[in-house]
């Protein structure tokens, strides 16, 4: 700490993201990346674009982008935002779209990064317990709030509100934004999309990160009411602007244009988890049911700490959080049939 830093500096507590070894011989399941790589149709679509042209500076509205997005969702193009990743897009709801002299409302078991923002942007938070099946309960959700955001499926614990839910939130919070982040709601849930035109505070951000292999890209966006876009692209355009480059822009364009290929993808993960699911509870592990492209699970005897300590020794690589409540649990993103063997194997041995 240098006595430069402002009291602002001091006071910030940064997101720890989850490991991203060099050596590539390790099992890395600790940060749910899709195991399959990206459609050979976007590595072409990239090809295409290394020429002359990268010295031109990209688009800076995306808007094939925005229209392949909206014409996908079935929405208006005035209904989508895009930003580096969805973390970027969150970033700009966090500094723009909350009410930052009201509480902002989330689980207390979720997505690690939404404290670390309210601490960047002032703004007060309110983490809703979750409830004794680690299942979000959206009757919890009133009060004076400035905003409410969770994921659906729910990240680490892969927990999953079906859309009903999601509307009878909706219908009881009118006057306040309303965040669905859906980073994993390809891998079985439902995307809250479809109620964009019915609830005008409603905001539901999705990424290429998960379900089409592309987290290296950085792409992921948000669809809402044309106002709620038009707040987003005043707080991006305030800063000096940071488009999406041109491979992210054509590389995502061409993602969207290969269904077969992400479906092929989507359901290689889906029937892992299965296989997943029943292998760890043959090793006497307690799995949540999840939706998404990771399991949350806990065994009946060993710490889980020290579980993944030993799994980290014999070059496996899983994510376990130091939180009360989630402290014997670790988190498994779904791998390969040989990666999922590679763990099994291991924790076989370690168990
Ligand atoms: N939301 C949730 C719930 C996530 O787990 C992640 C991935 N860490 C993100 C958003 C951000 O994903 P990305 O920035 O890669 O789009």
């Amino acid at each position: 700490m240098s006595r430069f830093w402002s009291p602002f500096v001091k006071g910030l507590v940064p997101y720890v993201p989850g490991e991203q070894p060099k050596m590539h011989k390790l099992t890395k399941l600790n940060t749910n990346e899709n195991p399959y790589g990206p459609s050979p149709k976007v590595l072409a679509a990239i090809q295409g674009e290394l020429g002359d042209d990268l010295r031109r500076y990209p688009d800076p509205n995306s808007d094939l982008l925005k229209a392949a997005i909206a014409d996908y969702h079935g929405v208006d193009v005035a209904q989508v935002f895009v930003g580096n990743g969805s973390d970027e897009v969150l970033a700009h709801i966090f500094h723009g779209l909350f009410q930052h002299g009201k509480p902002l409302l989330f689980p207390d078991i979720t997505y690690s990064f939404y404290p670390v923002y309210c601490g960047l942007y002032g703004i007060p938070y309110e983490a809703i317990p979750l409830d004794e099946s680690f299942q979000i309960r959206v009757g919890d959700y009133t009060g004076m709030k400035g905003g409410i955001i969770f994921p659906n499926p729910n990240a680490p614990t892969g927990s999953f509100l079906p859309l009903a839910e999601i509307e009878r939130l909706l219908m009881v919070n009118t006057e306040t934004v309303v965040v669905i982040d859906e980073a994993y709601v390809d891998f079985g849930g439902e995307s809250a999309i479809c109620l964009v035109d019915r609830f005008p505070n409603l905001l539901v951000t999705q990424t290429l990160s998960k379900s089409r292999s592309l987290a290296g890209l950085r792409v992921g966006f948000a669809v809402g009411h044309p106002d709620l876009i038009e707040a987003l692209e005043r707080i991006k355009n305030s800063f000096n602007s940071y488009p999406l480059d041109r491979l992210a822009q054509r590389g995502a364009v061409a993602s969207f244009a290969d269904q077969a290929y992400f479906e092929q993808c989507q359901q290689a993960v889906i029937s892992e988890r299965d296989e997943l699911v029943k292998a760890l509870t043959a090793l006497d592990f307690e799995v949540l049911p999840s939706a998404a492209n990771f399991v949350f699970c806990r065994h009946s005897r060993r710490d889980a700490a020290a579980l993944a300590a030993d799994l980290r020794e014999d070059g496996v690589i899983v994510r376990h959080f130091k939180q009360a409540r989630i402290e014997q649990f670790l988190r498994i993103t779904i791998g390969r049939p040989e990666e999922n063997a590679v763990l099994l194997a291991s924790l076989q041995a370690i168990l």
